[in-house]
């Protein structure tokens, strides 16, 4: 069965290029009816930090990244690798190197002079019945015994078939002085143990690859089928970074985007399904395959993700879309539980909404009372406009309270004044949410509710 992997190293957020990665990798299993796997890559204890754990859970969590087993965390499999690095050594795919700093300076020095690439040059690897005797006071690194000749090639899922040359690849260490295992030992072991059968992950790692797939093999150990995408460009084609503003997924949701928005986004950002732009993440696993991401890289944009946006916010449940609003309401410190339901109050405004945190402040008037700049109540709160809310008001504090025989009050106010609809409609704006504009006034008075009403026309009013 398909077993695939997401392996963060927790030294950061969530980011986009992880989320893409962490959603082929779970979207890869579902779809064959395998399982995803999350292993938290953590032997930098320098750059671990706890948060950037709980920060990469809260992320997968809010793009509905559900593993299947997991989080495992290297720093807990230390026994575990200090076990297979005594069996290589057992068995002599590994050696115990005594070279000093001095020794590797001058190797490398000597390297530079003569314009070669700094390797390691293989002084104490054992030749066939033969040891050196190890110098006293130096603790060894243990080094993988590498093949020195042939290739080691896959057939990539993204860029086709890569071969290395092993005489370009040394003997490069395991296990560390102070017994620590070295990463791509690691992830090997872990690939190893979690029977991980494909691998999709950055690019940056095809020059681990090699290596990862000599020592699988050193190992007896079936080697997965590996995927490397290629990197999201920003806007401006130039490599995303922090200068692109939301770099952690969670930054995302405080910019207002749905997870179901920035999901469908990253499922199309490198791969494709025909012309399918649209899709949920059910359909999405249904779809994924590896021959469909592009080899190129993905240039990010805004504009699109925008307009997915605004597609999952107009196709938002209403109760969704009300918990929505009322979580940035309240960030703002703005209660909503005396005022009128907000999903019907969202429901006004959702279809001009291409983000949440836009349909939060639309919606925010109908919570606290809206104080019109000067300017706009010097325009539309006239003396003739004061007479005609004033008129209207008489007639909503005694009618029947549904937006159809609302809007018809407006109406004949205006008639019996010799208005036209937009004089009474637009100060009658004015007054209920500060603002010239709304969505059809009859909805805007039947779902603020008659108290509501007459109390923000009498505060104008007084
Ligand atoms: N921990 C690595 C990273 O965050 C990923 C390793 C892998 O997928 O093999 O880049």
């Amino acid at each position: 069965t398909v077993r695939t992997r997401f392996a963060p190293s927790p030294t950061g957020f969530l980011h986009i290029g992880g989320a893409r990665t962490a959603l082929f990798s779970w979207a890869y299993a579902r779809r064959h009816g395998g399982k995803f796997i999350l292993r938290i890559e953590d032997t930098d204890v320098e750059r671990s930090t706890p948060e950037a754990v709980q920060a990469i859970l809260d992320g997968m969590q809010w793009l509905g990244l559900n593993h299947d087993e997991g989080p495992f965390y290297q720093m807990q499999r230390m026994a575990r690798y200090k076990e297979v690095i005594g069996e290589m050594l057992a068995a002599g795919t590994a050696y115990l190197c005594y070279t000093t700093r001095e020794e590797l300076d001058a190797l490398r020095a000597d390297q530079e002079i003569r314009k070669e690439k700094p390797r390691y040059d293989g002084r104490w690897r054992p030749e066939a019945g033969k040891t050196l005797p190890p110098p006293p006071d130096v603790p060894p690194v243990v080094r993988f015994r590498n093949p020195l000749d042939g290739v080691v090639a896959w057939d990539d899922q993204v860029k086709g078939r890569i071969e290395f040359a092993n005489g370009e690849l040394d003997d490069f260490i395991i296990a560390r002085a102070d017994g620590t295992p070295t990463y791509n030992f690691c992830v090997v072991v872990d690939d190893w143990d979690m029977a991980i059968t494909h691998v999709i992950r950055g690019d940056d790692h095809v020059n681990n690859t090699p290596r990862q797939i000599n020592l699988l093999q050193a190992l007896g150990a079936p080697v997965p089928c590996y995927a490397h995408l290629s990197m999201i460009l920003g806007d401006d084609g130039q490599k995303l970074s922090k200068r692109h503003g939301a770099v952690s997924v969670m930054q995302y949701d405080d910019d207002g985007y749905l997870p179901e928005a920035v999901v469908n986004y990253l499922a199309r950002l490198g791969w494709s399904h025909g012309d399918e732009e649209v899709f949920s993440m059910d359909q999405f696993a249904q779809w994924f395959d590896l021959d469909h991401i592009t080899a190129s890289a993905a240039q990010f944009n805004t504009e699109k993700l925008n307009w997915l946006n605004a597609h999952y916010i107009k196709a938002a449940a209403p109760q969704r879309l009300a918990a929505e609003t009322m979580r940035r309401l309240a960030r703002q410190g703005v209660a909503t539980t005396d005022g009128p339901d907000v999903a019907r109050v969202a429901a006004l405004y959702r279809d001009r909404a291409s983000n949440l945190n836009d349909l939060a402040d639309a919606v925010h008037p109908f919570y606290v009372i809206p104080q019109a700049s000067e300017e706009v109540r010097a325009q539309h709160l006239t003396e003739s406009a004061r007479k005609a809310l004033a008129v209207l008001r008489e007639h909503l504090s005694d009618c029947a309270w549904q937006a159809a025989a609302l809007g018809q009050l407006v109406k004949q106010t205006a008639t019996e004044l010799g208005l036209k609809m937009p004089q009474v409609a637009i100060p009658l704006r004015v007054a209920l949410l500060g603002l010239p504009q709304s969505p059809a006034i009859d909805a805007v008075l039947e779902v603020m509710g008659r108290n509501q009403v007459l109390k923000r026309l009498d505060t104008v009013l007084s």
